[in-house]
């Protein structure tokens, strides 16, 4: 379980996380919404210990991302797709996907790269998978992403708008592949602007305005005109979405 309590993040004195808690069990599709800057990435980068938390506590399996001892068992458990592509320009497909397996999981060259061709055809890019990060197209680019990602088997995946930068054709390529692993009962934490998406692929959804969590529902119940959509901001930030 990812367990969120009481979290604060306070960047020049301005608290953009207040208070928030938040439970993710194993299985679970959560999507965040909410509009820009009211604090999704940063509750994802404080996840996975990217920031220092100014107050609560945060933990992965039980392991407190505060403490230094505990953060690289919490790290070994999620695995972060961020918006921008962050493959490492040097390296093929194939490689960006060995690198973390290999050097952090001590898994045999051999196993990794046997592997990391699976998990590339898995993601419809068997052909690319010698190809570089500047040879690949958007939606490809973030398919490598998403593959590199599950190469160290997470039991969380964490996305951060994975799709914003991408074409709406490159975007239903990338969609596809995340409904498939929720199919499969992955465990994923979803940042997003595809509501629509959103509302087909999580079990719940929830929704931060200004640091605060506002509403943390069952996805029908997110929806629903008695439920999220009688908060007067869901149902400003949905209108404004269609
Ligand atoms: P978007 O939808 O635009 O990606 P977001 O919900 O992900 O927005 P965050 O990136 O989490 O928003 O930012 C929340 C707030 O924290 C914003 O006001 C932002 O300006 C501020 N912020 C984020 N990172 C930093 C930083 N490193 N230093 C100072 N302020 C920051
Ligand atoms: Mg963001």
């Amino acid at each position: 379980m990812i367990k969120i309590e009481g979290v604060r993040k306070v960047f020049n004195g301005v608290t953009v996380l207040d208070h928030i808690d938040l439970k993710v069990e194993k299985g679970e599709v959560v999507s965040i919404l909410g509009s820009s800057g009211s604090g999704k990435s940063t509750l994802l980068r404080c996840i996975n210990g990217l920031e220092k938390l100014d107050g609560g506590r945060i933990s992965v399996d039980g392991f407190d991302v505060a403490r230094p001892k505990e953060l690289a068992e919490a790290r070994k458990r999620s695995a972060t797709v961020f918006q921008l592509f962050n493959l490492y320009p040097h390296m093929t497909a194939v490689q960006n996907l060995m690198l973390a397996p290999v050097e952090v999981l001590k898994v045999p060259k051999a196993k990794a790269e046997a592997d990391a061709r699976a998990l590339l055809a898995s993601v419809g890019l068997s052909e690319r998978a010698d190809a570089y990060p500047a040879q690949l197209s958007g939606g490809q680019r973030q398919r490598v992403g998403i593959a590199r990602a599950l190469a160290v088997n997470p039991s969380y995946l964490l996305l951060d708008e994975v799709t914003s930068a991408l074409d709406p054709e490159m975007t239903a390529e990338v969609l596809r592949i995340l409904a498939r692993l929720a199919d499969e009962g992955t465990t994923m934490v979803f940042v997003t602007h595809e509501v629509e998406f959103a509302r087909t692929i999580s079990s719940r959804v929830v929704f931060l305005e200004k640091g605060r969590l506002l509403v943390d529902l069952p996805t029908a119940e997110f929806f629903a005109d008695d439920g999220g959509l009688a908060n007067p901001r869901v149902r400003q930030f949905l209108s404004n979405m269609s």
